[in-house]
């Protein structure tokens, strides 16, 4: 992509001399790019349920007369239906986030309370498929933020590892402490990710296999999320993985009596 200018000229009152101004227009560009990719993806991803919940109707509407395949066919119309609200409630999450000033008011959140009350969601698919759910480390432990949103955070990344695990597997899911930072990390034994993948996951959309993340249930915006969500935290996430072994996500949030969360922060806003 070749840079551009745009180039402004501008008359100094009185003086008869002007102003002139070039702004590199590359990355404004880019970002142009960017949304109008991520505006494509979200109508792409709302008409398709949308077009299946149409073609379900008209097929219902024809075999009204036969009741199994109305149960079948009215069954399929939910499942549409479930996914269209998952995306809507994934995006309103996600906006809200992106346009989130950093926190005005962290409140001190107890790790262990939101590591129970996510393993507790994702209790019943675990269970289905065998899925042993272990957590550790997290008594007694702290750390500023936003309770709603790490909780939100630390779901998406056990409903990833329950989804892209096999039968008969195990989820653990351990908090550690550093000198500088609190660790929660979410190990599965699952299928993994491609080396070439890693570094994309976490955009808006982008999934290694769309047909098994639909089968799933997910909406391409989890890991999206994650990240806003730690941005937001002035933490990380990061990712290891190995294809056919497993993959662990570890979400790493700045300890407050370090100094790192409660800096102040009205030098260095971004
Ligand atoms: P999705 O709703 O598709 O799960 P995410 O943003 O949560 O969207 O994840 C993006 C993609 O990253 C997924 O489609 C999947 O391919 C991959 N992925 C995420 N978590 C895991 C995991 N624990 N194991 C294997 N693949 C994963």
């Amino acid at each position: 992509d070749a840079t551009s200018f745009a180039v402004r000229v501008a008359p100094l009152g009185g003086t008869g001399l002007v102003l002139v101004l070039a702004e590199d227009q590359t990355e404004h560009r880019r970002l142009e790019a960017v949304r109008r990719d991520f505006v494509a993806n979200i109508s792409h991803e709302l008409k398709t349920p949308v077009g299946a919940l149409s073609l379900l109707a008209e097929t219902v509407q024809d075999a009204s007369d036969d009741p199994e395949a109305v149960r079948r066919f009215t069954e399929r119309m939910q499942t549409e239906a479930n996914r269209l609200t998952a995306v809507i409630q994934d995006l309103i999450t996600l906006s809200r986030i992106q346009g989130a000033e950093p926190m005005a008011e962290p409140t001190r959140v107890d790790l262990n309370a939101v590591v129970e009350e996510a393993l507790d969601t994702v209790r019943m698919p675990a269970d289905a498929k065998g899925i042993e759910l272990v957590g550790s480390g997290a008594e007694g432990v702290t750390v500023m933020g936003d309770e709603g949103l790490l909780g939100t955070a630390l779901r998406n990344l056990i409903s990833n590892a329950v989804a892209y695990s096999p039968k008969n597997t195990r989820v653990a899911v351990s908090v550690g402490k550093s000198s500088s930072s609190v660790d929660i990390s979410v190990a599965d034994q699952g299928i993994g990710i491609p080396q070439q993948d890693l570094e994309r996951i976490f955009e808006r959309f982008y999934r290694v296999d769309a047909a098994r993340s639909r089968a799933t249930g997910g909406t391409g915006l989890g890991l999206a999320i994650v990240k806003h969500i730690m941005t937001h935290h002035r933490g990380e996430v990061t990712v290891w993985s190995k294809e056919g072994s497993g993959s662990t996500f570890t979400l790493r949030l700045p300890r407050p009596e370090t100094g790192g969360y409660d800096a102040p922060r009205n030098t260095d806003r971004q």
